[in-house]
């Protein structure tokens, strides 16, 4: 019976029957071997763009693969839900963040269904509801508890005209305030911290046994940590009992220290400062104090400094050295204080001939002159010259010496230092969860206790984008009794930094509905780690460090027993959407305004324009709606032609043509199967004939290659490209009514589906199974079936190709060469000449060298 491809009709049906049958629930089989899949979950911004449909697909192959292989599969979804873009929308269109919130969450539900994606829904989560972050405060207090969350003062963003704290994204490049268009002003605020700084070195040295995660996802992760291995000195202040205490990594380099540097804030600064220098230093360490640590430390920044009149002494010289302020040293990064040495640090020579400050040269080349003026730092290893009795030590050695003496003067000691620092968590906005804390006069901060959690955010707010944070102006709400005194306190009024919410969300979904605890500990003891992650680069540092970070604390704390969270991790490449750029005028044009694609013209300016990939974005006009391909072509093509198009972690080419060619793909599936009529392959099992034997080969090397495309590394593009070869190998057979071609229409649906998951359950239907395809088993390799019967050998003489002749699959070498000699295609070259040589490649050629 002849009938049309069309996914409108069988994608939706398929959708409802698998959510009836319960089909994406995760099974609580514990026979069966645990596959924990997950992918990113994404803010609820109310589109799923193509960037998500490449993750979600990615991991939704991955666990059809599994359940199919005879796992029981968890594959949840969730929604990081807090947030700024619905506070912003709550100050701009006056919708309640929750409300806004939710009909985004449900909009994008709808789309991952209409993906076929199957999520596990009777585990979703959303951050921003009481039954979650209460949790999300319950592992803030346990960090309390722990001596790990503590609170100091730091630097916000302070818009002067709103009176308002501002985040970092509601800063402009000028550094202007997104509403008020004022400059942004640094202000110093008590904020609360959690010590990540504590675990950096596990941190560092457990990256080792992420075997299943890119390289550079972990180089960027030491890169982050910063460790370094170094000198902690202290160089004595003139006239006082204190010190400049400095971290080095390079003590060698000591007698050529002729300044120190202090952050301007530094506690010491002012106290150092001569009467004569104060108003400059006040001046100076206000301006700076305006400053973004990127303006401050980037390189290609100006360096700035002034002296304070005060000095120090180097005490490996004895010689007085000026102490400084510049604007490059931050106090919260070491010890506040650096050590200048120009001659061997590019910064320093720079800053050194700004200041006209002296540069001792104490380093060498090995076979270098000591006497050769510098031109420029040298910052390589080397021997030490101007070193007292070190001179001529090499630099390394030099390093330990050095150490070494300032151990036995009471000057420093060998120390590690890490660049990583403690995490801010509180943010002065509305939509994220509540710090439970209260601020008693007497007893300090106090933790609110557990049943009183959580500390719900009120709904009655306003919201102005002005003045204090919406919950620091509902007095009814800040003020209350402190839980252990009962004197009058207030509410700690920020909220948590949205990173907090997701650092531990993998470990909800295992016991979602729990109401009584985060998670049940053996529940997260069966599940975890999660053996699949899957999500962009973007999340390479901070999201995958501190649930790297709380998964440890967590550890620590006895709720859980592993020790890293993702045991692999694949980070997907972008979706990239062709676009047309004026290269002169850096503007984006829209493809429907030109004239001819092929020689695109800017329709306003008349420059030719330039087509290049990039990501999807609205202001590039070159985003594709997944909507738009769903109903063209149906959610199976969308997915087969992005895991075809590229391997997942590399960058994906938006391409209409191929798209077409996914969809043309399935259609001939589709008349494979449809016109394969049901039951007639039930020919009584027999000897294979040679076209079934060679046909049923083709049909376990696609097994073969599928799976072990779908091992480990994940290449989903080979792996279609292998079906689309068992595909033709079928098209081109003869014996529709052998066994072995229903065996390669069942095996070619079953590696099919979960790739496109609908039209291979509707086909597997249309051959009368009433079971799911999703139930069935992967196929399996029989090795067996790869053996071929013979093999094609190349006849040569003298090299040249003269024709082929078939051998049994099992010959030898020796009947091989039997074989090739008997053989009319070498017999009309050779006969009645005197044979020379005979070169056998088995399974290859044989090759007849005549005189
Ligand atoms: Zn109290």
């Amino acid at each position: 019976m002849e009938s049309r491809y069309t996914p409108a009709d069988i994608e939706p049906k398929w959708q409802q029957v698998w959510m009836q049958q319960g089909l994406n629930q995760t099974s609580e089989d514990s026979s069966k071997e645990k596959f924990y899949a997950l992918s990113m979950f994404p803010y609820p911004s109310g589109d799923l763009h193509m960037g998500h449909v490449r993750n979600y697909t990615i991991v939704d192959v991955i666990a059809r693969l599994k359940r199919m292989q005879g796992y029981r599969v968890l594959n949840p979804m969730g929604w990081d839900a807090f947030g700024l873009p619905a506070e912003n929308a709550a100050i701009e269109r006056n919708i309640h963040p929750a409300k806004w919130t939710q009909q985004n969450i449900s909009q994008m539900r709808d789309q991952f269904n209409q993906l076929g994606i199957s999520f596990d829904w009777e585990r979703e989560i959303a951050t921003c509801s009481p039954d979650y972050y209460r949790w999300t405060q319950w592992i803030f207090l346990e960090f309390f508890k722990a001596g790990l969350a503590y609170q100091k003062d730091a630097t916000v963003n302070w818009d002067p005209i709103d009176q308002t704290v501002l985040a970092n994204e509601q800063v402009d490049a000028d550094g202007k305030s997104w509403r008020s268009g004022a400059i942004v002003e640094r202000k110093q605020l008590r904020q609360w911290f959690l010590k990540i700084t504590d675990y950096a070195e596990q941190l560092l040295t457990d990256l080792d046994q992420l075997t299943g995660w890119p390289e550079r996802v972990k180089l960027m992760q030491a890169n982050w940590i910063g460790k370094s291995v170094g000198a902690y000195l202290e160089f004595p202040i003139v006239g006082m009992a204190e010190n400049v205490a400095v971290f080095t990594t390079r003590p060698d380099t000591v007698y050529g220290v002729t300044y120190v540097v202090l952050a301007p804030d530094h506690p010491l600064t002012q106290r150092v400062t001569t009467p004569d220098r104060q108003a400059a230093v006040d001046a100076f360490a206000q301006e700076v104090s305006t400053q973004t640590e990127l303006e401050r430390t980037a390189e290609d920044k100006p360096k700035r400094g002034i002296p304070t009149g005060g000095t120090a002494i180097n005490p490996f010289t004895g010689e007085e050295i000026p102490i400084w302020i510049a604007n490059y040293v931050l106090v919260e990064y070491g010890t506040g204080a650096v050590m200048g040495v120009p001659a061997h640090d590019v910064r320093d020579f720079v800053f050194a001939q700004q200041n006209e400050l002296a540069i001792v040269p104490v380093i060498i080349p090995e076979d270098g002159d000591a006497a050769a003026p510098l031109t420029a730092a040298y910052t390589e290893s080397g021997v030490l010259v101007n070193s007292a009795e070190f001179d001529g030590m090499p630099s390394p050695a030099a390093k330990q010496a050095v150490i070494q003496k300032a151990e036995k003067a009471g000057w420093g000691n060998a120390r590690i230092q890490y660049r990583l620092r403690d995490w801010l968590i509180s943010r002065q906005r509305y939509w994220g969860a509540p710090i439970p804390i209260v601020h008693c006069p007497n007893c300090g901060a106090v933790a609110v206790p557990d049943a009183e959690l959580p500390v719900k955010l009120p709904e009655d707010v306003e919201f102005s984008g002005r003045g204090a944070s919406p919950l620091a102006k509902l007095d009814a709400w800040v003020n209350v009794l402190c839980p252990t005194c009962g004197t009058p306190a207030k509410r700690e009024t920020d909220t948590m930094d949205t990173f907090m919410d997701s650092s531990w969300y993998f470990l909800r979904y295992p016991d979602a509905k729990n109401d009584h605890a985060a998670f049940d500990r053996t529940k997260i003891n069966d599940w975890m780690p999660v053996d699949q992650y899957v999500g962009g680069i973007e999340h390479a540092i901070l999201h995958l460090l501190y649930s790297r970070f709380f998964t440890k604390v967590l550890r620590d704390r006895n709720l859980l027993n592993v020790s890293e969270p993702f045991q692999r991790l694949l980070t997907q490449g972008m979706v990239q959407g062709k676009t047309y750029k004026n290269s002169r005028t850096g503007k984006y044009v829209i493809a429907t305004q030109i004239k001819d694609l092929t020689t695109p013209i800017d329709p306003e300016t008349g420059d030719q324009l330039e087509v290049v990939y990039e990501k999807m974005s609205k202001s590039k006009y070159n985003g594709v709606a997944p909507g738009d391909v769903i109903k063209k072509y149906g959610a199976d093509t969308a997915r087969m032609f992005i895991l075809f198009k590229a391997p997942p972690e590399k960058d994906l080419e938006w391409e209409d043509a191929d798209v077409e060619g996914q969809f043309r793909f399935l259609n001939r599936v589709w008349r494979l199967v449809t016109e394969f009529a049901p039951g007639s392959g039930a020919r009584s099992q027999g000897s294979l004939s040679k076209p079934e034997k060679e046909l049923r080969r083709s049909i376990h090397i696609a097994i073969k290659e599928v799976t072990e495309d779908l091992q480990g590394d994940y290449q989903f593009n080979t792996a279609v490209s292998e079906m689309m070869k068992l595909s033709n190998a079928l098209s081109d057979a003869t014996l529709k009514d052998s066994p072995v071609y229903a065996e390669g229409i069942e095996t070619l649906l079953r590696l099919l589906a979960p790739f496109a998951p609908h039209i291979a359950e509707e086909l597997w239907h249309q051959l009368g199974h009433t079971d799911s395809i999703h139930t069935q088993p992967f196929p399996i390799l029989d090795s067996s079936a790869l053996v071929a019967d013979e093999m094609t050998i190349v006849i040569q003489v003298m090299g040249k190709t003269r024709g082929t002749i078939q051998v049994p699959a099992q010959a030898d070498k020796d009947a091989i060469e039997q074989a090739a000699r008997n053989s009319d295609a070498a017999r009309r070259h050779i006969d009645g000449k005197a044979i020379k040589k005979v070169i056998v490649v088995p399974g290859k050629l044989v090759n007849f060298v005549v005189g």
